[in-house]
């Protein structure tokens, strides 16, 4: 079954892969949410005041610290978060206006909203499974929480190229020049969360799209002749559109997909899924003509590709607003839309950001 994916991933290239199901998108996951919640509230400071799995008790040194008005609710969405995704964490209670969070003992941004503090911690594919810290500090101590981060494998796809398109994975100065040009953009940390309701979908129905996170590894067409076999020790380190080459114990170049790639026929119309600021417009080697989008607070999205970007840079747009036409510039085969998610400057899955839950939904306010 694997083999007969592999194959019809090599024959399409870029892209259809794989079909997302439509009934795989959680469209509102405020029942999950609510349940959490209770689970969490249950009375402080006591053995096992939040039983999300795997997730265990608020540690009874900083719960017993916590003033009556502090409720120390942690809610944290998806319960079982994978490599890849998305880890929302909402903090409820007393907090400074500048909150500090740390993930994996790093500084994580995190943002005051009206009842306390939220976090959006990306789940770098580049990272192991594991069990990881996450705290936030309060003035009367400091909350942990850790989280589990289950495997997941991503696949490796090997794609014959003909020589025109093979030609721009061998451009490396021009890559390394994009990468640098594209990294602080994706990487954007604005104050202001600009989005709130739920985010529009780009998949457009019935379209076949190609997974996130897949190793890709290009070969000249002239190969697919031969038997081609990549060690499985060979891993790529760099994302698509965003790093330079780095699998290069061999002479094939090779990225993580960074995004996923949605079918769709050329000059079709995309509208921006939540309201944004137009932060770069461009036309770069791989990803061809450009648009990044920066919704605020470290989250950023991604259009490549493009036939036609019909926004400015420095424009402000609104949900559903006209953004772009789809296209197959750049290292493409045909007409689709890849779609990326950045947070915090890390690609995480499109899949995994759709299942936003209703508490991230909500224009963070500063009281
Ligand atoms: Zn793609």
């Amino acid at each position: 079954m694997k083999r007969a994916i592999l194959s019809l991933c090599i024959a399409s290239a870029l892209t259809a892969c794989e079909i997302i199901p439509k009934d795989k998108t959680k469209q509102d996951t405020t029942t999950a949410i609510a349940g959490t919640s209770t689970l969490a509230s249950s009375r402080l400071p006591t053995d096992s005041a939040d039983t999300l799995r795997g997730v265990p008790a608020i540690p009874p040194e900083s719960a017993t610290m916590a003033p009556a008005r502090d409720s120390g609710v942690v809610t944290m969405f998806p319960e079982t978060p994978r490599r890849g995704g998305v880890v929302w964490i909402l903090a409820e209670g007393f907090f400074p206006d500048a909150p500090h969070c740390t993930w994996k003992g790093a500084v994580l941004p995190c943002y005051r909203t009206s009842s306390g503090v939220q976090a959006i911690v990306p789940l770098s594919p580049d990272a192991p499974a594991g069990t990881y810290g996450f705290t936030i500090d309060r003035p009367t101590g400091r909350l942990t929480r850790q989280i589990v981060v289950a495997e997941r494998d991503f696949g490796r796809e090997l794609i014959f190229l003909d020589s025109t398109r093979y030609a721009l994975v061998k451009r490396t100065s021009d890559i390394s020049r994009d990468s640098r040009a594209l990294r602080p953009v994706l990487r954007a940390e604005s104050l202001e969360q600009r989005w709130s309701g739920e985010w529009r979908s780009l998949l457009v129905r019935g379209s076949k799209s190609s997974a996130y996170g897949v190793e890709r590894f290009y070969f000249p067409a002239s190969d697919s002749s031969r038997s081609v076999t990549v060690a499985s020790s060979l891993k790529v380190r760099g994302s698509f559109g965003a790093d330079t080459i780095t699998s290069a114990a061999t002479d094939a170049p090779g990225w993580r997909h960074a995004g996923v790639d949605i079918a769709m026929a050329r000059r079709t119309l995309l509208r921006a899924p939540a309201a944004a600021l137009v932060a770069d417009v461009g036309d770069y080697t791989l990803s061809g003509k450009t648009l990044i989008l920066d919704h605020g607070q470290g989250v950023v999205s991604a259009y490549f590709h493009l036939d036609t970007v019909l926004v400015r840079r420095g424009e402000l747009v609104a949900r559903a607003d006209q953004i772009a036409r789809a296209g197959s510039t750049g290292l493409s085969t045909g007409p689709h839309l890849h779609f990326g998610i950045y947070v915090h400057g890390e690609d995480v899955d499109p899949a995994a950001w759709a299942e936003m839950p209703k508490f991230a939904r909500e224009v963070v306010k500063r009281p």
